[in-house]
């Protein structure tokens, strides 16, 4: 307002700037929940009343006290999976190898370092309607773990023998009894991404496996985004490349209907 009294640019009264400070300053007005809100069944949530349990991140498979062999999973799909199973009314339990991101909302969060750590929480765990196995979880671990750090003796390098790791997946879903009803794992490759995730459905006996390529220029370890495939009996089904926490909300979903459905 470059002259007169009145239009746009005038300075609001002084006592009114000072209201709207003071409104804006108050305490949030918190309403009173409705009788019997928190002890509510979550009805109406897809996964109300069904465990979920899920594994995340990579495991440690220690070398000697100050080492280890690890991988690049950062967690953060297993994750969200964890966050949105909840956020569809389940009770969750996740099953963490050491990440560096938080334990998710509303959810037991368990932490492990190996392999074999692991497998122990996923049976204490133990029954579970839905099963995920999105950890991953190292194939091999160190035969001869060394009481003391090694040392270079100048000579020849150490030779790591290793040995295979307990399979959590296939031991969950080839349980005789209590095996959950839907038992979901992953397949990270860097090549035959399809081949290799209908090899792993059949020979692990799981219901489902979500595939994704995890090769070099991807970028999906540590990333923010995810592109996956979902491969089961019944066929292949792409998703497009999207957030991981909108790869788990769909899954998810897929999960409740198929729970539905009694699969
Ligand atoms: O055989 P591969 O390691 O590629 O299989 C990947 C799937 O198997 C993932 O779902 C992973 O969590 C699970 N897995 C497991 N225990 C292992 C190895 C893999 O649960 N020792």
């Amino acid at each position: 307002m470059a002259c007169g009294e009145f239009g746009p640019g005038r300075m609001a009264e002084p006592l009114e700037i000072v209201a709207a400070i003071e409104a804006a300053l108050a305490e949030p007005t918190v309403l009173p929940l409705p009788k019997n809100s928190a002890a509510a069944p979550k009805s109406g949530k897809a996964l109300a009343g069904k465990h979920v349990l899920v594994t995340s991140g990579p495991t440690h498979e220690a070398i000697d006290p100050v080492r280890f062999l690890a991988n690049r999973s950062s967690g953060r799909q297993g994750h969200a999976i964890a966050a949105a199973a909840a956020e569809a009314g389940a009770r969750v339990t996740l099953v963490s190898g050491p990440v560096a991101i938080a334990d998710p909302q509303g959810v037991a969060t368990i932490h492990v370092e190996s392999g074999r750590d692991m497998l122990a929480a996923v049976e204490k765990a133990l029954p579970a309607d839905i099963f995920i196995a999105a950890a991953a979880v190292a194939d091999w671990r160190v035969a001869e773990v060394g009481a003391h750090k090694l040392k270079k003796k100048g000579g020849a390098a150490p030779a790591l023998a290793l040995i295979e790791n307990p399979d959590i997946l296939a031991r969950v879903a080839q349980a005789r009894s209590g095996r959950p009803a839907i038992v979901v794992g992953f397949a990270a490759e860097t090549e035959n991404v399809l081949d290799n995730a209908r090899a792993k459905l059949l020979k692990k006996k799981c219901d489902l496996i979500v595939a994704n390529d995890v090769g070099e220029g991807t970028g999906v370890f540590g990333g923010k985004t995810n592109l996956v495939h979902l491969v089961s009996k019944s066929g292949v089904e792409s998703w497009p490349s999207m957030d991981k926490a909108e790869v788990a909300a769909r899954l998810v979903q897929r999960l409740a209907a198929m729970s539905e459905r009694g699969q």
